[in-house]
């Protein structure tokens, strides 16, 4: 069992439920595979504003100032209602560590969801992020956000892994001792965030401050320096070796670990065959 399990916010369609506007299922299975090792929070935020199963593909469409949500069929905008939807549940989420949301989608796609000109769904501009997913950009910046499919790369989800079990692990400390023994017990871990991580978490640790402004700042550093995954030029190993010396065991509990291994041997096969 685990203490002080992450706590991440998964598309509904991602947790099995049917809730597409196709009524079909989504094969994929992470999430149900991390529903052991983790606190989900399932939301879907067309059906939580009242659209029903199946219905009418929308899309997302350039405004003026921002992105519209439109079905392209009746011309129908539901911006201000998904708007308003993602704000007030976003606002009221409360200790969190991430978020998994399905791609392409017009309301959860964190980058791959195609935007559009015309309300028609003619003009394809570029590919960029659902109106859920933009407010959670919004509100909690350099926080874990990725979707399903950029998880196949093994990479990607050890890094969004070791960072929601990082957090989870920052946010359950309870005093400045706590917080101290624990940067010092994974400092070999941290370096692969870098010198200036180190140098920072340390001058952030001998503050005399209130604990609480102390973890925040803690958190924050954190959050920053592990955004963007770690280059190889920079912590002198790929992931793979850093993940095959064991080097995430202390933060990520083993079978979750397992799954990785998983998608890290589907990706060596792939490879294989591409190269045969
Ligand atoms: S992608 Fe988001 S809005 Fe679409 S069905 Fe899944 S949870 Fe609902």
């Amino acid at each position: 069992m685990i203490k002080n399990k992450p706590r991440i916010v998964v598309s509904s369609c991602l947790c099995g439920e049917n809730v597409r506007y196709d009524g079909k299922p989504v094969k994929d299975f992470l999430a149900k595979d991390l529903s052991k090792h983790v606190d989900i929070i399932g939301v879907c935020p067309e059906v939580s504003i009242g659209l029903p199963v199946p219905r009418d593909p929308i899309i997302v469409v350039r405004g003026e100032k921002d992105i519209k949500i439109v079905n392209p069929k009746t011309q129908e905008d539901f911006t201000d209602r998904l708007e308003e939807f993602s704000k007030t549940f976003i606002k009221n989420l409360k200790d969190i560590d991430g978020f998994l949301l399905k791609s392409k989608s017009p309301s959860c796609g964190v980058s791959g969801t195609k935007t559009y000109k015309n309300e028609n769904g003619t003009g394809f501009l570029y590919r960029r992020y659902g109106i859920f997913a933009k407010n959670i950009k919004n509100l909690f910046k350099y926080y874990p956000a990725e979707d399903e499919l950029r998880l196949k790369n093994p990479d990607r989800l050890l890094w969004f892994l070791f960072r929601i079990f990082t957090l989870s692990k920052i946010r359950s400390t309870e005093d400045i001792k706590e917080l101290k023994e624990f940067h010092k017990k994974h400092k070999n871990l941290f370096s692969l965030l870098g010198k200036s991580f180190l140098k920072r978490a340390e001058k952030i640790l001998s503050k005399e401050k209130d604990f609480k402004e102390i973890k925040d700042m803690y958190r924050e550093n954190f959050l920053k320096s592990s955004y963007r995954l770690p280059s190889s030029k920079r912590t002198g190993k790929s992931l793979y070796k850093a993940f095959k010396e064991k080097t995430f065991s202390d933060i990520i509990p083993k079978p979750v670990l397992n799954i990785v291994e998983k998608r890290y041997r589907e990706a060596n096969k792939t490879l294989k065959k591409q190269a045969n």
